[in-house]
Parts: C-alpha cells; sequence; structure tokens
C-alpha cells in the first residue's frame, strides 16, 4: 500500500530538510493526508521557534516506489510561540496618534458622516439658520455632514470630558462658561450645550461644555488687596510684628529630694 511505504520515509524526509539547509529534531510522527500522501513532523530546532516544527509531505504515485517532495513547512505545535494576534491599524488607531502628514481617511460608511444633502437638524435652536439648510439641500455645501449620531457622540465625549461639568477644573468652579464673557457658543444644534473658549489663561481654543466653568471665568472677583491669586499676594511686612528671640540661660539649680524618715510606731494592747 502506498502510504505504508510512505511512512516508513521517515529518514529520506529528515534529509529533506538537511538538503534545504535545516538541522531537524527528533521524529514527532507522521500523519497519513490521503491514500498517497504523508505528512512528517520533526522539531524544529530554530532559535525563537519554541515548540515549532518541520512538517515534510511526502506523496508517491499509485504503483511506485519513487518518492516526492510535496511540501516543506514550519508548523506551531502545541504550546509554540505566536504572535500577538494581528488587529488591523483601523481597529488600533486611537485620538492622538494622527501626526503632521500623516493621512486618515473617514470610510465611505463611516456613520459619524452622511451626504451634504442630508438634512441632518443641525439646526441652530436661535438663528433657525434655513439658508445654510437650503445651500446644502441643493448641493452647494460640503460634501459630507456630521450625522446625527456623530454629533450625539462628539456631544456626549465633550460633556463626559476634561471640558465637561464633572471635570475637577468645574466642580472647584463657582462660575460657569455660559455666562462667561469669554464664551463663544458655537452655531448649529449644540449651541445651547457647547462652545469655545476664547480666554488665553482658560481653555483657549477648545471647545466648553456651557456647564464648565475655570477660575479665569470674566466675573471671577479680583482678590482683597491686590491682583492675582491669593497665593501670590503681596508679602507686606508693615504688617507684621518683630519679635526679639532670647536665648534661654542655663541655670544650677539645688535638686531637693524627699527622703524617706524611718519611724518606730509601738501599738499597745489596751
Ligand atoms: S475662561 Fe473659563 S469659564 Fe470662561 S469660557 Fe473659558 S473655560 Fe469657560
Amino acid at each position: 500500500m502506498q502510504t505504508d511505504l510512505l511512512q516508513r520515509a521517515e529518514a529520506f524526509a529528515r534529509d529533506v530538510l538537511v538538503a534545504e539547509g535545516e538541522n531537524p529534531g527528533g521524529h514527532l510522527g507522521s500523519r497519513i493526508e490521503n491514500d498517497f500522501a504523508v505528512a512528517h513532523y520533526f522539531h524544529a530546532q530554530l532559535s525563537g521557534y519554541r515548540g515549532w516544527q518541520w512538517c515534510v509531505v511526502l506523496a508517491g504515485s499509485p504503483g511506485s516506489t519513487e518518492l516526492t517532495v510535496s511540501e516543506v513547512v514550519l508548523l506551531p505545535g502545541d504550546g509554540a510561540l505566536l504572535s500577538p494576534k494581528w488587529v488591523p491599524w483601523s481597529a488600533r488607531v486611537s485620538a492622538g496618534d494622527l501626526g503632521p502628514g500623516d493621512l486618515l481617511a473617514a470610510a465611505p460608511d463611516d456613520p459619524r458622516l452622511v451626504p451634504g444633502q442630508i438634512d441632518t437638524l443641525d439646526v441652530d435652536p436661535i438663528d433657525r439658520d434655513q439658508v445654510g439648510q437650503v445651500v446644502a439641500e441643493i448641493g452647494l455645501g460640503r460634501k459630507r455632514l456630521l450625522s446625527f449620531d456623530g454629533r450625539a457622540e462628539a456631544a456626549q465625549r465633550w460633556y463626559d470630558g476634561d471640558r465637561g461639568p464633572s471635570s475637577p477644573m468645574a466642580q472647584n468652579s463657582r462660575f460657569e462658561c455660559a455666562a462667561c464673557g469669554f464664551f463663544l457658543p458655537i452655531t448649529g444644534a449644540l449651541r445651547p450645550s457647547f462652545g469655545v473658549c476664547a480666554n488665553e489663561y482658560g481653555a483657549d481654543g477648545v471647545a466648553v461644555s456651557a456647564e464648565y466653568g475655570c477660575g479665569a471665568h470674566s466675573d471671577t472677583p479680583m482678590p482683597p488687596g491686590g491682583q492675582g491669586s491669593p497665593a501670590f499676594d503681596a508679602y507686606d511686612d508693615g504688617a507684621v510684628e518683630i519679635v526679639q528671640i532670647v536665648a534661654p540661660v542655663e541655670v544650677d539649680v539645688p535638686v531637693e529630694v524627699d527622703v524617706p524618715v524611718e519611724v518606730d510606731v509601738t501599738v499597745s494592747a489596751d
């Protein structure tokens, strides 16, 4: 039977590897692939390939004693050292990765964007920008617009982020951006909730929640005694009393010690 001949050809399979310049270890066994092909496995003694095996697939024609090498391949065995699972770049890229000159195209089906002629309901509740809507409807605006979902995601991100009402800065501020003179409301549906800070000492140039706030708010009162933070008030040495500290003098004082006195006490038995 052809597979018997192929299974007994262990030495031939090893010679194939040696001829390839490899140094195979012990024979791990063989496996019948079909009626005319058998795979032989050997320890791969290669640095960096712990647990890997050489696989040499031999084949033979029916009725022939001639052996043919079908394939030589390195395969991982049980417990083999493997590289981490590959993750496509689109799943790996994260905020802050984009550098100067990098390109990061939004996918055609990016749910954050919709074609420009779609009504995204991004209507400013105060200005009612009907002109912008008409421009978009006749195809004169931007090719793609922020979708309803994209806008909602951004709003949630900003609200929950460092410029939202739950941030440490906002929690420690008595004032909110909504009432700050440096607050520039944005247009569109998010106008009541977000704006851009125009204070170089605040969150300059960044989208802030109307409920955010910082100590540089335009209504922050001047601290008493001068400008700036109380932590850096001028030091007024005229209001400080100078006290001369006298060094302590050492004096020898005799020490009185109470010495117990022995007394004879006689008790009468009247
Ligand atoms: S200065 Fe502070 S309170 Fe005013 S808009 Fe900027 S971040 Fe908000």
